[in-house]
């Protein structure tokens, strides 16, 4: 029985390094922060292929730029702002912070959730100070897991988040970004930072880079996109790169 068991992992396993050798490296891209701006926002939905959209909950576009990208056929995440280390200017609108009790977060997060129709997971914008504390990480993910078919994406906009192991223990699913494209937002930083993204994919299967409705970074990905699969990639939507992640299918 024992060695039954072990032949069939065997054979199992077998079949899934098979199944990976076959398939392209697959790459997943989010465009943060829509919701301020209307037409950067329409143009980033214009981008070819399942690209998501991570929209802001209190802004003036975010409402309709998340039903646009809908009806587009593209997958529409809730950008949730979540407090920073930064105190210079005001906390973004809707933000989660850490003076709220349990009770005020919780309200902060249905709100926030309500105002972005469509999404089908939850991605954090800044957030440097929160994602490192574990009791409002812990709140955070208990609302999340509450609405059982959502994911999480930490942004990782700090090494010390812990974001990913308090979804782990709360049983959320999630995953963490691996590039930012357009930290500096020239358009040769925002072509080498795909480039790295590409070759992050091809050494581990798959990879997840995050932009912005920036004009430099709308332009490279309008250019480049399409040439992903003939250079032997696969543009895939972020909820099946999580599952790819996940199963290691
Ligand atoms: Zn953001």
């Amino acid at each position: 029985m024992m060695v039954g068991r072990f032949l069939l992992a065997a054979a199992m396993t077998l079949l899934v390094v098979q199944g990976t050798a076959d398939t392209p490296p697959r790459i997943a891209i989010i465009i943060d922060d829509l919701g301020y701006h209307f037409e950067a926002g329409r143009r980033a939905i214009d981008l070819p292929g399942p690209v998501a959209y991570a929209v802001l909950p209190a802004t003036p576009s975010g409402q309709r730029l998340a039903r646009i990208a809908h009806e587009r056929g593209k997958e529409v995440l809730l950008h949730l702002p979540l407090q920073s280390v930064d105190h210079s200017g005001p906390a973004e609108p809707g933000a989660l912070m850490l003076d709220m009790s349990r009770t005020i977060f919780q309200a902060a997060f249905a709100d926030a959730i309500a105002a972005v129709p469509y999404a089908v997971g939850v991605s954090s914008h800044r957030g440097s100070l929160l994602t490192r504390h574990p009791g409002h990480m812990g709140w955070l993910m208990e609302a999340i897991r509450r609405r059982e078919d959502l994911f999480f994406i930490d942004s990782y906009t700090t090494h010390e988040s812990i974001a990913l192991q308090i979804a782990a223990e709360t049983g959320v699913t999630a995953i963490r970004r691996d590039v930012f494209l357009d930290h500096d937002r020239a358009t040769e930083a925002v072509v080498r930072e795909l480039d790295r993204l590409k070759a992050m994919a091809h050494k581990r299967g798959t990879a997840v880079a995050i932009g912005h409705p920036f004009p430099e970074t709308l332009e490279v990905l309008e250019r480049e996109l399409p040439k992903l699969r003939e250079q032997g990639f696969e543009l895939v939507s972020i909820s099946e790169l999580i599952a790819m992640q996940l199963n290691r299918i």
